[in-house]
């Protein structure tokens, strides 16, 4: 059995949607997860905005515009009256469970409850849309085995249990079907995975109950060589290893969230990334081994600030490093790429809310200078130091024509990364591109 996610693109109009279960159907019985219909949970927050901000025709009127999105596309979905009176009333429903916020105190937990609306609603329209169709589906409603803990990691061992239990009351289930990104947290809320976290929910649920496979579906063929909004001539990368799309994702690779590579990994299910315009494609496989001694790809990170303390006094004398990410830690601003030598340290961060503090604490162990605008340019493959290659030779060979302020390697076998000015971004990747496919 595989888990199969379709994002919010992919069930984005109800052509599309029409095209997932034909996908869906010829798959196999397998668990499919979905996401809210592409825009819509953007409309979920700017809701919860107005109701935050005490606006309550904003609100009102974000609602019935969503309303009139979703009355067309029940409208084009269903040949039968009665799926489109179902759902109808289904819509009501939930439209009048989120005006009721109007009233009363809005919080966090509020606004939880609303983003969660998307979600509900693209499964209850596919599962509907299955009815009439003649396709068995179970519904897995993801708030009753979806959990997070106390510090927001989802709780394994609850999941695994209820959501088993669950699939296996259904055995003549031709399909189920489950919301992604929505959970509840320990408190028994109504929570969620963060934006973009209905790839989480795919490969949790595929840990916890050990499926063959977790396919995230979406509308590019699987994780490409390069950038294809910076870069011509890139291609699909047909086979990964875990930790080069860990490096990606994290790294500005748009297609898999950073997140869902790691339950994958551990419990050793391949994660494949397929197209839902060209389903024949062969995509992109992430697994626990990929070829080795190759380059797989170059992305890049932006708004990335780089900070050098030069040590006057000390040198990088014993405990000059410890003190220096002290100050990181205490502001909670995680640092990313870092270069020492005997006299100085560069670090670069992308979350910069306290970076005015950070450098003045900094001044107190010595020169302080930032560099603003940056871009990480992160080179993946197998680069193991004493396997070989010169990726590393040929990386900076091919940036020759510009400026480099920072390199970064060995800190995995996997990634080689350079920071280099924004504005030279473009140019950089092209010419690694060239160089290196
Ligand atoms: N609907 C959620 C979002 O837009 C989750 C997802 O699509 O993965 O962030
Ligand atoms: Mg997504």
């Amino acid at each position: 059995m595989k888990v199969l996610k379709f994002g919010g693109t992919s069930v984005g109009t109800p052509e599309r949607m029409r095209h997932v279960a034909s996908l869906v159907r010829e798959s196999g019985r397998n668990i499919v997860v979905l996401s809210a219909m592409s825009g819509t949970t953007n409309s979920l927050v700017e809701i919860s905005d107005y109701l935050h901000k005490h606006n309550v025709p904003g609100a009102q009127e974000t609602v019935n515009s969503l309303r009139q999105k979703y009355a067309s596309v029940v409208d084009e979905l269903y040949s039968h009256k009665n799926s489109k009176q179902r759902a109808t009333e289904y819509l009501d429903r939930i439209f009048n469970f989120i005006l009721r916020f109007t009233e009363g105190e809005f919080g966090l937990a509020e606004e939880k409850e609303i983003l969660a609306q998307g979600e509900l609603i693209s499964t209850m329209l596919m599962q509907l849309y299955f009815e009439e169709i003649g396709v068995k589906s179970v519904l897995l409603p993801a708030l009753e085995y979806m959990r997070i803990t106390r510090e927001g990691e989802p709780d394994m061992k609850f999941i695994s249990s209820h959501l088993r239990r669950m699939v296996e009351i259904e055995p003549d289930a031709e399909v189920w079907l489950t919301q992604g990104y929505i959970c509840r947290n320990d408190r028994g809320e109504v929570d969620n995975l963060r934006r973009g976290g209905s790839d989480y929910s795919a490969s949790i649920i595929g840990a916890v109950l050990n499926l063959d496979e977790i396919q995230i579906w979406t509308d590019i063929d699987g994780m490409h060589t390069g950038d294809p909004r910076f870069v011509n001539n890139t291609r699909p990368v047909s086979r990964l290893h875990f930790e080069e799309a860990a490096e990606l994702a994290y790294f500005g690779a748009k297609i898999l969230h950073p997140t869902c590579v790691l339950p994958a990994k551990l419990h050793n299910i391949p994660v494949r990334l397929l197209n839902t315009l060209e389903p024949s494609a062969q995509g992109t496989t992430i697994a626990n081994f990929a070829p080795d001694g190759t380059v797989k790809a170059v992305a890049a990170k932006d708004n990335v600030t780089a900070i050098k303390i030069k040590s006057g006094r000390m040198l990088l004398a014993y405990g000059f490093l410890h003190k220096v990410f002290e100050i990181f830690d205490n502001y909670h601003t995680a640092i990313d790429l870092m270069a020492t030598s005997e006299v100085g340290v560069t670090v670069t961060i992308d979350d910069t809310r306290h970076l005015a503090d950070i450098v003045d604490e900094l001044k107190r162990f010595g020169t302080v200078s930032v560099d603003t605008d940056m871009t990480i340019i992160c080179i993946v493959g197998d680069f193991a130091w004493d396997n070989g290659h010169d990726y590393c030779c040929q990386a900076v060979e091919a940036l020759k024509p510009i400026p480099v302020r920072m390199i970064s390697y060995g800190g995995s076998n996997y990634n080689i990364s350079m920071l280099i000015k924004a504005s030279d971004k473009v140019e950089a990747l092209n010419l690694l591109n060239n160089k290196l496919f």
